[in-house]
């Protein structure tokens, strides 16, 4: 089964949400994530990740911290909204390493997501010309080997910014837009319905037949 790394962006354990990351970002990445695993159970497996530099941390600090970055990965998936920092104006875009070994992958997983993304009805206007060294020179691609790798900055989704509302209203689309755009990038052939869901509903046709005797 494919392998997918995902980073809970400025989340981490026993440090609660809000020391890293826009107003309410690491809440909403919590729900997303959740969602994910919810979704992609049966299609692929997920390796998590969280976290952010601590104030003056290194990267060899950083990487001592999360031995799981030194997996073998299919993709990499970072997940982020911004702070309303762009004059009141929402808008989201997507990103990978600048140097990325794999540029030609993760700009076709980047095409794939941004094609299901952008036809979500209401999903904020599209701003590549936001990228920026957070993005491309974002901690996460300096601590991995060459693997397809895509951040998203899925809108500006601050309290009170103008995508706060839609991101909080569409987190499920959300979230099964990622697991449609893996499923897609990565070429995974998934039954109709999940494996998990079969044999669940193998099981209670049994129990019924069972009592019935
Ligand atoms: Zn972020």
């Amino acid at each position: 089964m494919a392998v997918v790394l995902i980073q809970k962006s400025h989340y981490q354990q026993g440090r609660p949400c809000g020391w890293s990351g826009a107003p309410g970002e690491c809440e909403w990445i919590l729900d997303l994530c959740g969602r994910i695993d919810a979704k992609r159970q049966g299609i692929f497996d997920v390796v998590w990740s969280n976290g952010d530099l601590q104030s003056g941390e290194s990267d060899a600090a950083f990487n001592a911290r999360h031995p799981e970055l030194g997996g073998v990965f299919d993709a990499v998936l970072s997940v982020h909204y911004d702070a309303n920092i762009y004059a009141g104006q929402g808008g989201w875009f997507w990103d990978r390493a600048r140097y990325d070994p794999r540029a030609t992958d993760s700009d076709r997983w980047g095409a794939i997501f941004q094609r299901r993304y952008s036809s979500l009805p209401g999903c904020p206007p599209l701003h590549l010309e936001r990228r920026n060294p957070n993005t491309y020179d974002y901690h996460l691609w300096r601590q991995l080997g060459a693997f397809p790798q895509l951040l998203v900055e899925h809108g500006v989704g601050a309290p009170g910014a103008p995508d706060h509302d839609w991101l909080r209203a569409n987190v499920d689309a959300i979230a099964a837009t990622h697991v449609q755009t893996i499923v897609e990038f990565l070429a995974i052939s998934t039954p109709v319905r999940p494996r998990l869901v079969i044999i669940a509903d193998i099981r209670r046709l049994l129990d019924e037949l069972e009592r019935a005797r």
